[in-house]
């Protein structure tokens, strides 16, 4: 699988998005106001099947991932790629050797973290300043033998004690700042500490060495609760585990390890004697993060405060925002998250629920005993998820089981193991009161419109595992008209003029929902129109092919995705250049087909709610919108139909006709 895939399998579009514009459930998908027009009443749609989104109204705009950092962002396509890739914990480059200068650099920063935890921990336990904070900790029930092994600290109630401590140890305010303990005001260039008044908690490596500190505030009113260190050159969160260098050992030994949502809550079990329990960094869980557990076991119990997973929300990938239940954010990636993950990493993921109104650092002072007993249930991630959507949905009504099987069944598919999936979809089949197989044929008859060919099949190992041989590519509709214009970009003069013939508008890069495509489609657009920049090596003569053109002007990233469709040309059986027009005609029609037929399901379907919510005016402009697309769907049909042997030779016999009379 090449980078783009990789990245884009790991992207959850709701999450993304939901960073920039809050969404609301809307049936299976997601609404909120559009971001890129101003608007009152939500036209901006996301289809989580899909990994889609799409503006309904004045802008029109959509896409994928990709695209919405693009926008969102400003960002070229290069740019979001890694950014998302960042985002997603996926490493883009293969792993240099790093310059000594680097080495020595990442040296002294791993200095500066020890002497600062050393600095905060005495204050915790020898200052008259700290004594707020000894009270704070007592009051949590933790113990001085959990406090050294945990290495609290203390940061005093000054903007500069941590700063003249260091600097006066020789270290420069640069360095402070690169270590994200000081913080630098631009105006003057002069900085301050980053944490004031604060619990500190040491976040270390796995082989135990500070790389950042948690900080939590001892005021009731002091926001935010919890303030962690900025990504350094040491410290990137998707890709770090509080507690995991002191629970590694307990995890391998038990063959599990547990997952819970706070830095308290690690410092609780460990003090109870669960030591094989770690937590995320205020963001949902990370492939990067299963990863490094995996190391040491493949089954993972996430254990969640009942609010958390009594909201299906959560599952459903929405990322709430924790501060008032002085937690951090959950560490849940969507269900389809957690069951891609399973697949990946060849893992077992099981939620646990505590009891109402307790979280992991509640039962592990009051009734400890319980802990046990609560990990021993926790359900595999499907059987949770169809527990909490199911009590969602009236199973009594025809519409109410519909919308499970709707919402269940994407998931369903996105399980590889077949007895597995056969098994849920039983489970799935008894609750609603249907026949299993009409289940089993909808999951197995493939492009349905929730799971089309443009989301790739989810990978079997992580990257860094997967032998080179192993490379899936999704080849659909997109990726063969790509190939078609890429072996033969004169096939799009030829197609336009057939389409323009037809009334249609000429080939765009809106034909392609993928980004990737899409970029390619441009760069073939602008060595076709003769946009292209000057040739550096200044040479006379022959122009660059396109290939090579394409190649020195896309990402390097994009080259695998390039270099497999090429391949896919080669593997083309012979065809004149009139017949890869006409194919090409063809498949631009069944894409826009299959937009125009997706866009008038999401339609119907917000029609629906609007009418549920009977806010009429709404509806109303819905019926407009499919209307029209549906106007765009019929004169599609007939260019289909004109194009058909029976329409040509009725065409022909009109023409004759004419002639004749
Ligand atoms: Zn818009």
């Amino acid at each position: 699988m090449g980078a783009v895939d990789e990245v884009k399998n790991r992207t959850d579009i709701v999450e993304l998005i939901s960073g920039y514009v809050p969404l609301k459930k809307a049936g299976r998908n997601y609404k909120g106001i559009c971001p890129f027009h101003a608007e009152k009443t939500p036209s901006f749609v996301v289809f989580p099947d899909t990994q889609t989104w799409h503006c309904f109204g004045a802008c029109g705009t959509g896409g994928d991932a990709f695209r919405f950092i693009m926008q969102a962002e400003g960002m070229d396509f290069s740019e979001a790629l890694r950014e998302l890739a960042q985002r997603a914990g996926v490493s883009l480059a293969p792993p240099t050797p790093r310059s000594e200068a680097a080495d020595k650099q990442r040296e002294k920063l791993l200095d500066i973290h020890a002497a600062a935890a050393q600095y905060f921990h005495h204050l915790l336990r020898q200052s008259e300043e700290g004594a707020q904070a000894r009270e704070y900790v007592a009051d949590r029930g933790i113990n001085s033998e959990t406090v050294e092994r945990f290495q609290l600290g203390y940061a005093l109630n000054t903007w500069e004690g941590l700063k003249s401590h260091l600097v006066g140890r020789g270290y420069t305010e640069d360095d402070l700042v690169e270590a994200g303990l000081l913080v630098k005001k631009e105006e003057t260039g002069s900085s301050y500490d980053r944490f004031r008044n604060r619990l500190i908690i040491p976040i270390r490596d796995m082989q135990g060495r500070v790389i950042a500190f948690g900080a939590r505030a001892l005021g009731p009113n002091d926001v935010p609760k919890y303030l962690n260190s900025p990504q350094t050159p040491l410290f990137d969160k998707s890709s770090t585990l509080f507690g995991l260098d002191l629970a590694k050992r307990a995890i391998r030994n038990n063959d599990q390890a547990v997952i819970v949502e706070g830095y308290m809550d690690v410092l609780s079990a460990n003090q109870h004697g669960h030591a094989n329990v770690v937590a995320g960094m205020g963001t949902a869980l990370t492939e990067a993060q299963l990863g490094l557990l995996k190391r040491f076991t493949k089954n993972f119990v996430l254990a969640l405060d009942a609010d958390t997973a009594g909201d299906a929300a959560t599952l459903r990938g929405i990322n709430l925002a924790r501060e008032a239940l002085d937690r951090q954010a959950v560490p849940v990636p969507t269900a389809q998250g957690l069951i891609r993950f399973e697949g990946q990493l060849d893992a077992d993921i099981r939620i646990a629920t505590l009891p109402p109104d307790h979280d992991p650092d509640d039962i592990l002072r009051e009734t400890p005993e319980l802990w046990p007993e609560i990990i021993d249930e926790a359900l595999p991630v499907v059987d949770f998820y169809l527990q909490v959507v199911s009590a969602e949905y009236d199973l009594t009504t025809a519409k109410g089981k519909s919308a499970l099987v709707r919402e269940v069944l994407p998931l369903l598919s996105e399980i590889k193991d077949r007895v597995e999936r056969h098994h849920h979809v039983s489970q799935l089949a008894r609750l609603v009161k249907v026949d299993e197989r009409a289940l089993l044929m909808e999951l197995d008859e493939g492009p349905r419109p929730s799971t089309p060919q443009r989301r790739p099949a989810p990978k079997v190992q992580p990257s860094a595992e997967a032998p080179p041989d192993e490379q899936k590519h999704v080849f659909g509709r997109e990726e063969y008209s790509l190939v078609v214009i890429l072996g033969q970009p004169e096939a799009v003069a030829a197609a336009d003029d057939e389409l323009l013939s037809l009334d249609l508008a000429p080939i765009t890069a809106n034909d392609f929902q993928r980004t990737e495509n899409q970029q390619l489609f441009l760069l073939v657009s602008d060595w076709v129109t003769g946009e292209t920049p000057p040739d550096p090596g200044g040479a006379e003569g022959e122009s660059n092919s396109l290939v090579e053109y394409i190649i020195t002007q896309c990402d390097p990233l994009l080259q695998s995705h390039l270099s497999f469709l090429l391949e896919r040309w080669e593997a083309l059986p012979a065809a004149t250049p009139g017949e890869l027009a006409e194919d090409l005609v063809d498949r631009i029609l069944q894409i826009r087909g299959q937009h125009l037929q997706e866009e008038v399901a999401s339609l119907r379907f917000l029609q629906d709610e609007a009418e549920e919510s009977q806010n009429e005016e709404q509806r109303l402009h819905y019926q407009t919108l499919v209307d029209a697309t549906k106007e765009q769907l019929r004169l599609i049909h007939q260019a289909v139909d004109q194009r058909s042997i029976l329409g040509r030779r009725r065409a022909e016999a009109e023409r004759f006709g004419a002639i004749r009379v």
